[in-house]
């Protein structure tokens, strides 16, 4: 079925009859050629890719609870690809650019939205060191633009400008950055890689690997055991004890990261804001929710919920940076289990046991990869090479000491 003006209008008229479910659900085979574990945005964007760009047939996505239902669903929908390092900028772009294509390529609304996002800065130096991130987006292909105070007065007239202690003045501005419906986006991934033959397992969680003379041949699962060629591990904050499950030891912490969302209210964010001199970022949704986050809690943890020490450091920093905030009740928060590496980058490799691939430390930023993650892990489980973009995401950096340290902020996760 494709979607289409003509087909809502078709439907409307026939009483809606004629949508289906948008995927199968089938009963798990007893071997596949490819098995993915984890049916987040990831995981859904490799089968996608592998099914539609590799032309591999016989894949599973197995998904412990329902697709999207990890941080994928829980984010705050911010995409964009405005990184400093040659190891991430690159990456980041091709997933800017595969954003801008994804509502065709999967025939599905994801509600990709390039309302722009600007990070203030604060000082002169955090101005130099915008620029020259601007200017290494410029190198990657990408777009940047610096912005004067007064130019930003005049786009975001709400900020506290004059804050004695924090003073706004600029910004570095992506224009095609900006936000996506985070469920729409697992879903469209979802119909898409059904549609090319991939089987989505819901309610199967993967227990352990069989692992024989050091290659792995298949998982066991609470719905029995299925062999596979080959397995790619997507799976976010459980990424530890999921690989733990093969005997390996990963180079990163699960924190929960939580996010706040206002009652709805008339259009007053234009794009993403993200403050300079706290850890806070925010946007407005199509609903009219004010969308926002901070820092991660400072503890590891599995539980899918957090503090309120971090909602009261998170609430300070966005009245310090926008006073009317504090005029606006706050409607829900939430918390999801993000894999925080000790550089702040993400890990798409091979592991020591052979067939054994992983997709992890995605950090607080993972969702605006997911594209890009996407296609160069399926690239990597079809050839068995690195794409072109993702050679530097390696799991073996941190004992080589070749860290891509976004922030320059050393082996402290939180400061990621
Ligand atoms: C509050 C919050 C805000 C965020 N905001 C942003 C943002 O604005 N922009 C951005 O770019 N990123 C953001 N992120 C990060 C981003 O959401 C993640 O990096 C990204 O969604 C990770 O996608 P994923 O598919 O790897 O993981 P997930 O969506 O978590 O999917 C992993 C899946 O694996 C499943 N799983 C786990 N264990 C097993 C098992 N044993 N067997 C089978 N399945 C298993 C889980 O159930 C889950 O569905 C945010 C994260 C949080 C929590």
């Amino acid at each position: 079925m494709r979607f289409s003006g003509f087909r809502v209008m078709r439907e409307a008229l026939r009483g809606h009859r004629g949508w289906g479910p948008l995927w199968r659900s089938p009963a798990p085979q007893p071997q596949y050629d490819i098995v993915i574990v984890g049916g987040g945005g990831h995981g859904l964007a490799t089968a996608f890719y592998l099914a539609k760009e590799f032309g591999a047939a016989r894949v599973a996505v197995l998904e412990k609870g329902w697709l999207g239902g990890g941080n994928t669903g829980r984010n705050t929908t911010i995409i964009r690809s405005n990184y400093l390092l040659p190891g991430n900028e690159p990456f980041y772009e091709f997933s800017m650019k595969l954003w801008e294509r994804l509502e065709q390529e999967t025939n599905f609304n994801s509600m990709v939205s390039q309302r722009g996002i600007v990070n203030l800065y604060h000082t002169d130096a955090q101005r130099d060191a915008y620029r020259r991130r601007g200017n290494a987006m410029l190198l990657a292909g990408a777009d940047a633009r610096l912005l004067g105070r007064e130019e930003l007065r005049a786009m975001i007239p709400f900020l506290n400008y004059d804050n004695a202690r924090f003073p706004v003045k600029g910004g570095l501005m992506q224009a095609r950055a900006g936000t996506a419906r985070h469920d729409g986006v697992a879903w469209g991934y979802a119909r898409g890689a059904d549609a090319r033959g991939v089987d989505l397992i819901q309610n199967c969680e993967v227990t352990g690997f069989r692992i024989e003379a050091g290659r792995v041949r298949g998982v066991e699962t609470t719905r029995g055991y299925i062999g596979a060629g080959r397995v790619g591990v997507a799976v976010a904050g459980s990424s530890g004890r999921v690989m733990g499950l093969a005997g390996l030891r990963l180079p990163l912490e699960s924190h929960v990261l939580q996010a706040f969302v206002s009652e709805g209210l008339k259009p007053v964010i234009p794009g993403v804001i993200t403050f300079g001199a706290g850890h806070f970022y925010i946007s407005q949704s199509d609903k009219g929710g004010l969308v926002f986050g901070g820092d991660i809690d400072g503890y590891n943890s599995y539980a899918q919920r957090g503090n309120l020490a971090v909602v009261e450091d998170v609430a300070e920093g966005g009245m310090a940076l926008m006073p009317m905030l504090g005029r606006a009740r706050l409607l829900r928060a939430w918390g999801g289990l993000v894999d925080m590496t000790m550089d702040g980058s993400p890990i798409i490799d091979r592991t020591p046991v052979d067939g054994l691939y992983l997709n992890g430390g995605w950090c607080y930023g993972g969702f605006k990869a997911t594209p890009a993650s996407g296609w160069a892990f399926a690239h990597l489980l079809a050839t068995g090479e690195s794409h072109e973009t993702a050679t530097a995401f390696r799991l073996d950096r941190f004992a080589r000491g070749h860290v891509i340290d976004e922030r320059g902020a050393g082996a402290q996760p939180n400061l990621h």
